[in-house]
């Protein structure tokens, strides 16, 4: 089995330090309920979503998670977490390494919006890799939306989403307010997920009209 960990590049913006919890919150400001062992983020089912306190637009996304071994469990209870982009665009985390054709609601999908090109799932146990190209939704001077957000995503090295549109906030987010900036949120479904590795590069909106070499 080869595990794909990549080491943070030295512009990376450290979400998970390995060590505590500085930095995130549960949803409502306080503590959050999850714990930290060995430098994995466990999951503590119940506490409620995590939530990153800095704000991000334009980003690089790496983090790895690993889903816990449920056999008796079915579809979404099945090693159930996730990853809101923005706190409002879920990437679905779930155990559907037995799934010939994964849907809307499968790993790697943005959840009830856009299915994973293929299943590029590991099974239950082992760590997996998540790389996120995310473009923030557009904004107009009154605040409405003129571009929506886009995100490739590849799960295990594998392109799973291919520069897709995200038409708004997803399942448990819907309702809530779009903005140009926002901070990871992580779920709480229930399940004993993990996690690690997490950092992202944050990008700049727009390159330079410069054309002529200097
Ligand atoms: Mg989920």
């Amino acid at each position: 089995m080869v595990t794909l960990q990549l080491a943070a590049p030295s512009n990376a913006f450290i979400l998970f330090n390995g060590r505590d919890l500085s930095n995130w919150t549960a949803r409502d400001g306080g503590d959050p309920g999850w714990t930290v062992e060995d430098g994995i983020l466990h999951v503590v089912p119940r506490t409620g979503d995590i939530i990153h306190t800095e704000p991000l637009s334009d980003f690089y996304l790496h983090l790895e998670f690993r889903c816990p071994d449920m056999p008796e469990a079915t579809g979404q209870a099945k090693g159930n977490s996730g990853v809101f982009l923005q706190a409002l665009y879920e990437i679905q985390v779930l155990d559907s390494s037995h799934v010939n054709i994964p849907g809307t609601g499968d790993c790697g999908a943005f959840y009830l919006e856009s299915a994973p090109l293929v299943n590029a799932c590991r099974p239950a146990m082992e760590w997996q890799t998540y790389d996120i190209c995310f473009r923030a939704p557009r904004l107009d001077e009154s605040g409405d939306v003129t571009e929506h957000a886009r995100a490739t995503v590849l799960q295990n090295g594998i392109v799973i989403q291919n520069n897709v549109q995200i038409s708004g906030p997803t399942g448990s987010a819907s309702g809530m307010t779009v903005g140009t900036s926002g901070p990871l949120r992580l779920q709480d479904h229930g399940d004993r997920v993990a996690y690690r590795n997490i950092w992202a590069v944050p990008l700049p909106t727009k390159g330079s009209d410069t054309y002529e070499p200097q």
